[in-house]
């Protein structure tokens, strides 16, 4: 289990329910006699034992060769040489053992695609009942987790179901993979994510602006303050910027109302992914220290700065975006972000796995690896971005990112070496979530 503030606030106070059922069962029972305590308890049965051909437990180091990795309550247990026996064993002597992989872009309660008017999508996500919302996300989940990320990180969700959707998973309601969400986007009015400028019914306007629009730093700060009191994981600001694709970048944001969102984030123990769609607006955040850079680009004279934070590309979406893009006249759009990804990876900018999904199909996010490997990445530091690097920008590097005793047995498995062959994460073959089979 991941220890995100909203799940510690509810395991402790799911603590507290527990120890006051405790004091009545042991007032009910304290009476019986202790002889039906067992006495086998010492021989305790190894859970489950994966035999792993080749275990990449820390991409980015050497693999090792015929290992058993034994899982107990959900956690790895240990690593040791060899094949051991155990009681519930699976066989992947011939496959590619590796830590469960992480989307740090990801929206799993919508789809866009090419097909579809995106204002058409947006809209129906605001004013949909909440219930269907949430019951039409499930099938997205669950294609995320098969596809093997047992994390994502979801920047944005419009209809405002994905806390319900992370409780129900965390509560094994439904199966999905581990959520760290953001819910509404935070913007200045007049800015990226104005319904005024989306041009959305009057009537849906509303719903838009009563999420997570905010003028000046009293009202950022509430803003942020009000989604950490409903139970978020993260901050996702969306900084204007985008005329830069027109020719012109304007940032719409003053340092203090960007400041304001940052700082009252990090008071919380949140931490900020921002949408970024021009360098001038990178430089103002990662001045402000935000933790991300969603999209890009980042300007150049802010690499250093960057060095500190992390990038996340979003290079297939991208892609899919890429036609449309050239048909309203703008061209070079997928050249451009995979030009500014290699870029800012030589400059040493750490950078993340990160698909947009949603734009992307929910399923296929793994095709963004070939992207971040043509871009430059050598396919260690590409597997890194969804595993290792990515559980740092999480925070979470104690409990997931790499297979190491102590943390998550979120394990997937390919055919091939992803280090030869990236493309092999498309078709993971095993997926494992907290010690759990998915498939
Ligand atoms: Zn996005």
């Amino acid at each position: 289990m991941i220890a995100t503030s909203s799940t510690k606030k509810f395991f402790a106070k799911k603590r507290r329910v527990a120890a006051r059922l405790v004091m009545v069962f042991v007032a009910t029972f304290i009476a019986m006699p202790f002889s039906s305590v067992h006495a086998e308890e010492a021989a305790a049965p190894i859970e489950t034992v994966i035999h792993a051909g080749h275990l990449i437990a820390v991409p980015g180091e050497a693999a090792q060769e015929n290992v058993s990795v034994i899982i107990e309550g959900g956690v790895i247990k240990s690593i040791t040489e060899g094949f051991v026996e155990g009681t519930h064993v699976i066989d992947l002597s011939n496959s590619y053992v590796l830590p469960g992989l992480i989307d740090m872009h990801a929206h799993v309660t919508l789809y866009i695609g090419v097909e579809n008017n995106p204002l058409t999508v947006l809209t129906d996500a605001h004013i949909r009942d909440k219930a269907r919302l949430a019951l039409s996300s499930i099938p997205m989940i669950e294609e995320t987790l098969n596809a093997g990320f047992t994390t994502v990180r979801n920047l944005g969700d419009p209809g405002g179901v994905i806390l319900d959707l992370r409780n129900a998973i965390n509560q094994g309601i439904i199966k999905g993979p581990r959520i760290v969400a953001a819910m509404t986007q935070v913007s200045v009015s007049h800015g990226e994510y104005d319904p005024a400028h989306l041009g959305v019914r009057p009537d849906v306007e509303k719903t838009f602006n009563d999420s997570g629009l905010c003028d000046g730093p009293y009202e950022c700060r509430k803003v942020v303050r009000k989604l950490a009191a409903e139970g978020v994981d993260v901050i996702k600001l969306r900084i204007a910027g985008n005329g830069e694709f027109f020719g012109h970048s304007l940032v719409y944001e003053y340092e203090d109302e960007i400041e304001a969102v940052i700082e009252t984030a990090h008071k919380l123990g949140l931490k900020v992914a921002a949408h970024v769609a021009s360098g001038d607006a990178s430089r103002m955040l990662l001045k402000a220290g935000v933790d991300t850079i969603e999209h890009g680009p980042i300007a150049e004279d802010a690499y250093k700065l960057a060095k500190n934070a992390y990038f996340t590309p979003t290079l297939a979406a991208h892609k899919v975006v890429d036609p449309i893009a050239a048909q309203m006249g703008l061209d070079g759009f997928f050249d451009g972000a995979m030009r500014r990804a290699e870029e800012a990876y030589k400059a040493g900018v750490p950078i993340l796995f990160g698909s947009d999904s949603g734009a992307v199909r929910h399923g296929e996010a793994a095709t963004e690896f070939k992207f971040l490997v043509e871009a430059g990445l050598s396919s260690a530091d590409a597997l890194r971005s969804a595993t290792v690097t990515a559980s740092e920008a999480l925070g979470l590097e104690q409990q997931i990112g790499t297979l190491e005793v102590g943390k998550a047995a979120d394990i997937v498995a390919t055919a091939e070496n992803p280090l030869e062959n990236i493309s092999t994460l498309e078709n993971v073959t095993f997926v494992m979530k907290g010690g759990a089979v998915i498939r």
